[in-house]
């Protein structure tokens, strides 16, 4: 229990959700979450009951702000089953009245069929939905539970939910495998109507040797070249001016450049912004610290404002604000602010520097001057509109200037998401 009451600087705007727990039906080599059974042992399966859901929801809305999202993610999701879902949405109707609700689902994909699709549809999910690349990328790591690769099926599913106005983002990983093939990921994506990417390094400690990285890591060198290749091919598809596709780290940079709140939450000062609630009620610090150090509370005992406004989460936040000697004096540091604390701490040759950081160095240098232009012209235009003003969505994104939606500019009648984005 919290024993004293904390100031409410932070706001309540928006919590991760493990409503499965770490169950999957999928058995992917590289997957750090599935180790974290271990920490929920007390029961094979893993179910977020309808009391937990109810009185997380009711929280959320009474002390949320007017704008509140949840990110429904795992483990697996879908194997809530829609109606658990159904629920979702009553609750959110029946305590949320005058709030503005977002959901997000993140999901592999497989259980996805027609029945979900219209679901999703109908109460406007975000999807992430996590696919690698082509075939032999994807099913490099990416497997089920039968051993068998799962591209095929995702990729029937990616397509189902575009055919089904489902906005969807592609959430890849990329790994020691996948890192070499920017050109092919990037070409892939969009040719499935993917324009919206986010790519995740994948940087895992060998559980056998904790002094050395597990094998399937991106090493900081291949990391840092894929990022400039990418921040190449995302350019070259400008047109006048504008991002046809969206890269989320990019974007992210580019908020700081005009030094805006970066979204990703691993470009601020320091972190500690959102929870996430587990299965059984449980609420942790973040995504990659549900473990015992970092547990906050439950949400049937405990307030999730004041878990979220806690001093224990204010020191896991300040974790990331501590920095070395070598990020403070280092050029980029308002750009990167030494990345994630995750990365620092599955550093295994240096604790406190973020094993990415040689990846940092080469795409700051690689891509400076070209954000430094973008940024300067989009002050340029916000002085001259003189609309300058904190919080304002910087307008780099592709979807600001063009719906998801909308027919795409080429004039071929397809909608922008699943064609080129180019101008006749
Ligand atoms: S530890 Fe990393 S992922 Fe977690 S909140 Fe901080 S920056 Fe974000
Ligand atoms: S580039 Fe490296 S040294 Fe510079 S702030 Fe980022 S992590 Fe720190």
């Amino acid at each position: 229990m919290l024993s004293n009451r904390p100031s409410l600087q932070k706001k309540l705007n928006s919590i991760l959700v493990k409503p499965a727990g770490p169950d999957c039906n999928m058995g992917c080599a590289y997957c750090f979450y599935l180790e974290k059974a271990e920490l929920f042992s007390e029961s094979r399966t893993h179910r977020m009951s309808e009391n937990i859901l109810e009185e997380m929801i009711k929280q959320v809305m009474s002390q949320g702000e007017q704008q509140v999202s949840f990110g429904w993610q795992g483990g697996e999701p879908t194997l809530m089953s829609i109606p658990f879902f159904e629920k979702v949405i009553e609750f959110q109707k029946s305590y949320g009245s005058g709030h503005s609700v977002g959901n997000g689902l993140q999901t592999n994909g497989i259980l996805i069929e027609k029945r979900w699709a219209k679901f999703l549809s109908t109460y406007s999910f975000l999807v992430g939905l996590s696919l690698d690349g082509p075939e032999h990328i994807h099913d490099r790591y990416r497997l089920l539970r039968n051993g068998k690769g799962s591209w095929s099926q995702v990729v029937d599913r990616a397509k189902l939910l575009l055919d089904s106005d489902v906005e969807v983002n592609a959430l890849t990983v990329l790994n020691d495998y996948s890192v070499k093939f920017p050109e092919e990921i990037y070409a892939f994506l969009k040719s499935i109507g993917l324009n919206y990417m986010q790519f995740i390094p994948c940087v895992e400690k060998d559980p056998k040797d904790p002094s050395q990285t597990a094998f399937f890591s991106v090493s900081p060198e291949k990391y840092g070249e894929f990022l400039c290749k990418l921040f190449d091919l995302w350019k070259a598809d400008f047109v006048e001016n504008v991002p046809t596709t969206s890269i989320r780290y990019f974007d992210s940079v580019f908020y700081n450049y005009v030094e805006l709140p970066a979204p990703d939450c691993t470009l601020g000062k320091s972190c500690g912004v959102y929870v996430v609630v587990e299965y059984n009620g449980n609420v942790y610090s973040c995504d990659f610290f549900v473990e015992p150090g970092w547990k906050l509370g439950n949400v049937m005992e405990d307030k999730l404002i004041f878990m979220l406004n806690s001093e224990h989460q204010k020191k896991f936040g300040q974790k990331k604000a501590a920095l070395p000697r070598d990020c403070k004096e280092c050029r980029w540091l308002r750009y990167c602010w030494g990345g994630c604390t995750k990365d620092r701490q599955n550093n295994p040759q240096e604790k406190s520097m973020n094993y990415l950081c040689t990846s940092y160095k080469m795409f700051f240098s690689h891509s400076d001057a070209q954000m430094s232009k973008m940024a300067e012209e989009w002050k340029g235009q916000q002085n001259l509109a003189g609309k300058k003003q904190m919080g304002r969505e910087p307008s780099l994104t592709a979807s600001n200037k063009i719906g998801r939606n909308d027919p795409c500019p080429c004039g071929s009648g397809q909608k922008y998401k699943k064609c080129c984005g180019k101008d006749s």
